[in-house]
């Protein structure tokens, strides 16, 4: 089935849409039976889309975990509440006292905070590598190394991995690799075919689309499945049928959303680059971005989150750049219909294996659905009111 048809029909199943297109909005805790036999019944098929109580998951989310199991493609699909708690959970999932990771450098920085500031109280160790590192990556594994942790494209600066000769190596050592696939939303970066075995999704940024539901998702082989669902389960990991409805209605227009977030995006890149306050564009689809060739390689398209570096200004001058936009807001987020823009002037601040070498704040941008005029006409009066503040 082609990836249009499979977003159009994933988790359509008629036992949840009961004769309607889409699958209905099922609330509950308690789940009641009749019998002692049809109570026996439901908890013997309680991994086969059968309720048994409301924390393992109502009907709309087996829905849901369907269709994001048909999207990414692995054995299931476990939900979580947000994004950063698929993150914690399923690593959590893996690791005991005495294990120790590694962590791509340029992952979001909500998970290095976990693993600085949980696993590590856990007596769970973490090692930061270089999101270039590819093979060598072998020269830090350790014998207790469990988990090889990936992001790709890296938060913020927009590394692209090697994740199939990571994926290669870690495996040699027995080590799971897990991926944090937001970027790739299910429909650019297919992370079962690269070696992945829990790939992680923010489901709040391309999934949802829209800006209003937190969800989180970690899709895993059939190898990792049942203990990072049995894990999930008894952290008391769930999520509601709402948001859930929410996401799987986003899902429908995410292959058409992406498309033209790609396209406004390369036409609001491709403008920057020639720019003369421009640095570089760290847009995977350039090849001015690290790891530009796995992107090349591996990925089938782009979507609307990019950043670029400026060769001007500093923590004070980008304030009126930003201050005085009209189209973008400034958020800690992404993946909606609309735009963003965050200004970034200390990016080595959020790295410890890696030197941030730019000496000038780095923008970044989701660019949205908006018309790509609009947005390259506030950039322009923006980048005025950069030289100008420059120049005083
Ligand atoms: C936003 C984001 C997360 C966290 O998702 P939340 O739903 O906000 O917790 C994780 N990884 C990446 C790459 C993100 O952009």
């Amino acid at each position: 089935m082609k990836q249009e048809t499979k977003i159009v029909t994933a988790g359509r199943n008629d036992k949840w849409t009961k004769g309607v297109v889409n699958p209905s909005v099922t609330r509950a805790s308690t789940v009641v039976f009749n019998s002692v036999d049809e109570m026996n019944h439901a908890v013997a098929n309680r991994f086969n889309d059968t309720m048994v109580y409301g924390r393992r998951g109502t009907t709309t989310a087996f829905a849901f975990s369907d269709a994001m199991t048909s999207l990414e493609g692995g054995a299931g699909c476990a939900l979580y509440p947000s994004g950063t708690a698929a993150i914690t959970n399923a690593i959590l999932a893996f690791v005991k006292s005495g294990d120790h990771i590694l962590m791509v450098d340029t992952a979001y920085e909500p998970t290095r905070d976990y693993c600085d500031k949980i696993l590590a109280n856990m007596g769970v160790t973490t090692t930061y590598y270089d999101p270039l590192i590819g093979a060598d990556i072998e020269s830090l594994i350790q014998e207790n190394t469990r988990i090889v942790f990936l992001e790709s494209p890296g938060s913020i600066t927009m590394e692209v991995q090697d994740v199939p000769t990571i994926s290669h190596i870690a495996h040699q050592h027995n080590c799971i690799v897990m991926l944090d696939n937001t970027w790739g939303a299910g429909i650019n970066f297919k992370p079962f075919d690269y070696g992945v075995d829990i790939s992680i999704q923010a489901a709040t940024k391309y999934i949802v689309g829209h800006s209003d539901v937190m969800l989180g998702t970690a899709t895993a082989t059939e190898k990792y499945w049942p203990q990072l669902r049995d894990n999930s389960y008894l952290m008391g990991q769930c999520t509601s049928p709402d948001d859930l409805y929410l996401a799987l209605r986003g899902i429908r227009t995410l292959g058409v959303r992406l498309k033209q977030h790609q396209e406004n995006a390369m036409k609001v890149a491709t403008w920057l680059a020639d720019r003369p306050e421009v640095e570089t564009i760290l847009h995977p689809a350039f090849e001015s971005c690290p790891g530009h060739e796995f992107f090349k390689r591996d990925f089938n398209g782009s979507n609307g989150l990019f950043s670029f570096v400026l060769n001007r200004g500093d923590k004070q001058t980008i304030k009126p750049f930003l201050d005085g936009l009209s189209h973008f807001k400034m958020g800690y987020s992404w993946g909606g219909f609309e735009s963003l823009i965050l200004g970034i002037a200390n990016v080595g601040s959020l790295r410890s294996a890696t030197t941030w070498q730019a000496e000038h704040p780095l923008i970044r941008v989701h660019i949205g659905l908006e018309n790509a005029d609009d947005l390259i006409e506030d950039l322009e009066k923006a980048f005025a009111r950069l030289n100008n503040a420059v120049a005083q």
